[in-house]
């Protein structure tokens, strides 16, 4: 949990609520009693401006006759909730809106006012809590009478600070809420999916590749992802799998030619087998010994092999003269059970752009297997043509044919069908396999069409070379 997303989040969440409830308390709140105070400030400045106005304008003795408007003030400033003073020229407050008369003097009151049209504050104790005050000079024929000063208690810029911040206060925590909201709708969607994602793959790294608890109905990204690594899993579970049956298949493959080695060689040794039949034994004994050799190079073939075609050494080649020079190396086996080759090639050359010696181990296990599992007596059929930018190369055989059953699993690593093991017991079952890994590599096609007890038939296709003609290599 500690360095999970989720977590982050969450603090990250927290940081923000603090810094929000930390700002409003120490950036916008000021910020707001201010703006109250100048609002303030302004609108006392417009009542001493304008009573100032009035009493300029009826030249008004400020020092003798102050009291008379004592009445007038004291109504004005009760509708206002404020205090009015009017002082003369000496500093003398002359009348106030309380209706008493105070001889209190305020020296120097352009000091007062000197930076701003309002001060906070009560005047030296003249007023008994902190108001905003803001002063008018009463002036007549460009003489100064004396001044107004309207006296407002600041608690009014409190007042309007606390009704304001009520409202950002309901604004943020709605925000704060909603932003709640948001890191709950993430976990549900992003994070538990995440999470599930992280499971999978730890238990898939482990090799519980039954684990089914990735199951994710989403189709977004994350949806995406979890689909494909349960696709993955998939695919490394049938890598594992077939591995595990690949090693098997190769084990038994490699025992039991070894256990016959073993039991004829223990047999030669304690006297089962008599000294005059040794050569007969013997025999058997080396054709073991070889076959155990054909398997090994052929999985060693395998191995170096792969669908990259890194390991292909691709050349522009006639493949006529492949195919001819391959028919002709199974000249002794065609005639030892009576076969027949029957060629058709399209033209005198293709030259085809592959890795010679690989399609020539191609053609080789193909006509190989024809020759195996065709009847004594029979027809192979081997046709080399230009079809569609193209070489299609085909082996026909009217042998055993393939099984239903079988024609998907002829190209896995030592498959053998059952009927076939009888026929062939010197096959190793990788020979198709090696065919199917060539050819994929060259990123080509092969395909068999085969009905048991009729006969089979294997395509492939090569990609033609770009270059017209070829010195014909031999024949
Ligand atoms: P091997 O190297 O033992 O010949 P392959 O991989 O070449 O093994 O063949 C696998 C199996 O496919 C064979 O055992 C046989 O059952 C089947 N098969 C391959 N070619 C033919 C064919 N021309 N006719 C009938 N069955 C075939």
């Amino acid at each position: 949990m500690k360095h999970s997303i989720y977590f982050k989040y969450i603090v990250g969440y927290m940081i923000f609520a603090i810094l929000i409830i930390l700002g409003i308390n120490f950036i916008i709140e000021p910020l707001v009693y201010n703006y109250h105070k100048d609002e303030l400030g302004q609108s006392i400045y417009k009542e001493a401006y304008s009573l100032s106005q009035r009493y300029g304008k009826y030249k008004y003795d400020v020092s003798n006759e102050g009291t008379s408007y004592m009445d007038e003030l004291s109504t004005i400033a009760f509708s206002s909730d404020s205090t009015i003073w009017i002082i003369d020229d000496t500093g003398r407050i002359a009348c106030t809106s309380e209706n008493y008369f105070i001889t209190l003097y305020i020296e120097d009151i352009g000091e007062y006012f000197k930076d701003s049209y309002y001060v906070l504050g009560d005047f030296n104790g003249l007023l008994s809590s902190p108001y905003i005050s803001s002063a008018a000079p009463i002036i007549n024929n460009f003489k100064t009478y004396g001044y107004v000063i309207v006296n407002k208690n600041a608690s009014y810029a409190d007042i309007s600070t606390t009704n304001t911040m009520n409202y950002i206060y309901i604004i943020s925590t709605v925000i704060l809420v909603l932003s709640l909201c948001v890191i709950l709708i993430f976990a549900f969607t992003t994070y538990i999916p995440i999470k599930k994602i992280t499971t999978a793959t730890r238990e898939y790294s482990k090799g519980n590749f039954d684990y089914d608890g990735l199951k994710i109905k989403s189709h977004n990204e994350i949806g995406v992802l979890a689909s494909n690594v349960n696709f993955m899993a998939n695919e490394i579970k049938s890598i594992d799998d077939k591995q595990k049956k690949f090693i098997a298949n190769c084990s038994h493959d490699f025992r039991s030619p070894l256990t016959s080695i073993k039991g004829y060689l223990e047999a030669m040794l304690d006297g089962t087998i008599p000294p005059e039949m040794y050569d007969k034994y013997l025999n058997i004994v080396l054709s073991e010994a070889e076959r155990l050799n054909s398997l090994t190079s052929s999985l060693l073939t395998l191995n170096t092999w792969n669908n990259s075609g890194q390991a292909l050494d691709i050349i522009d080649f006639d493949i006529i003269s492949v195919v001819r020079d391959t028919i002709l190396s199974f000249e002794g086996q065609c005639s030892k059970k009576k076969i027949t080759m029957d060629v058709t090639y399209g033209a005198k050359s293709y030259a085809v752009n592959a890795d010679q010696i690989k399609i020539q181990q191609v053609l080789y296990n193909l006509i190989d297997n024809a020759i195996k599992f065709s009847h004594s007596n029979s027809t192979i059929y081997v046709s080399v043509l230009d079809k569609n930018e193209k070489i299609f190369i085909s082996i026909k055989d009217n042998g055993i044919g393939i099984s239903k059953d079988s024609i998907n699993k002829i190209w896995d690593r030592f498959y053998k069908s059952d009927i076939s093991r009888g026929k062939d017991k010197t096959g190793s079952g990788l020979g198709l396999s090696i065919v199917k890994e060539v050819i994929t590599s060259h990123n080509e096609n092969i395909n068999v069409i085969s009905t048991e007890g009729v006969g089979s038939e294997f395509i492939f296709t090569l990609q033609k070379s770009k270059k017209n003609s070829l010195p014909i290599i031999s024949s």
